[in-house]
């Protein structure tokens, strides 16, 4: 199944989208729909209010998740070309809910920066609440996968050892357009790229992640409980703006692309901020 939230006259609605058509499940986006336990029967039993896909306005996936979860350098090209040695731990950052947006909308280009990147990143959806998981419970408690475009403000992300400052500017991130539910994933590496204004930048596959889906919510949910509708991101590959040389980054009317073959595709303009 893929289930996504859109925004209509009346608010945000949580739907499932079936070819040309997205019915609503009478939930107030994903996140609320994941909080029913029976969320799989709900959502394939929906048979709300229907439109068409190719008018929807997506919301981000989950507007409001408890947690957004980031993992940095997991990718071995992508540790490789900043320098790196691979990693023995996983890093660990956050977002806020303010920096999503849809995947559709605008990315903001914020005006106290010029060094703006891109980063795919492969996203994880909890389905369920679990705690000290096992490979087993990991993989069980996994909704889905959705795409997120980790957008970067280098020079802030850079500016001190945490990276947050640089990774959580407001309406910077899209994430979604839906979650496709595990079952429809295909096993094995996804290919995982960014085009910009056409051109790719980034092209990798998900078989190079250092610590794959299961294994992070092993990690994470040592730390603390995940909730549905929390999302985990799950690093980018190689071919960031940062790491080029000369540098490249996001300007005002670019168009980036950020496509999970299997899972999804965001498209969005980016823009620079006004105030
Ligand atoms: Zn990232």
């Amino acid at each position: 199944m893929r289930l996504a939230t859109i925004r209509t006259a009346t608010g945000n609605r949580a739907v499932r989208v079936d070819g040309d058509t997205a019915t609503e499940t009478g939930d107030a986006d994903v996140r609320a729909l994941l909080e029913h336990t029976d969320w799989r029967d709900r959502a394939a039993a929906a048979a709300g209010p229907a439109h068409q896909v190719a008018d929807l306005d997506y919301a981000p996936l989950v507007p409001s998740p408890e947690k957004i979860i980031c993992v940095g350098l997991n990718y071995r090209d992508h540790v490789l070309e900043m320098g790196n040695e691979l990693p023995e731990y996983p890093t660990v950052f956050a977002k806020y809910a303010p920096a999503l947006v849809g995947a559709h909308d605008d990315v903001v280009l914020p005006a106290v920066s010029d060094n703006v990147d891109w980063e795919a990143e492969l996203t994880v959806v909890i389905g369920s609440s679990v705690r000290h998981a096992t490979p087993e419970t990991a993989k069980a408690a996994i909704a889905g996968y959705t795409v997120m475009n980790d957008v970067s403000v280098r020079d802030w992300q850079n500016r001190t050892k945490q990276f947050l400052q640089g990774k959580t500017f407001e309406h910077s991130t899209p994430l979604g357009p839906w979650l496709v539910t595990s079952d429809e994933v295909p096993e094995g590496g996804l290919p995982i790229s960014t085009t910009l204004d056409g051109e790719t930048v980034q092209s990798s596959s998900t078989a190079e992640l250092v610590f794959g889906p299961v294994d992070l919510v092993v990690y994470l949910s040592t730390i603390l409980t995940l909730n549905p509708g929390d999302v985990i991101a799950t690093g980018t590959p190689g071919g960031v703006g940062h790491a080029r040389k000369p540098p490249r980054y996001l300007t005002d009317g670019a168009v980036l692309v950020t496509t999970v073959e299997g899972v999804g595709e965001l498209r969005n303009t980016c823009r620079a901020e006004k105030r």
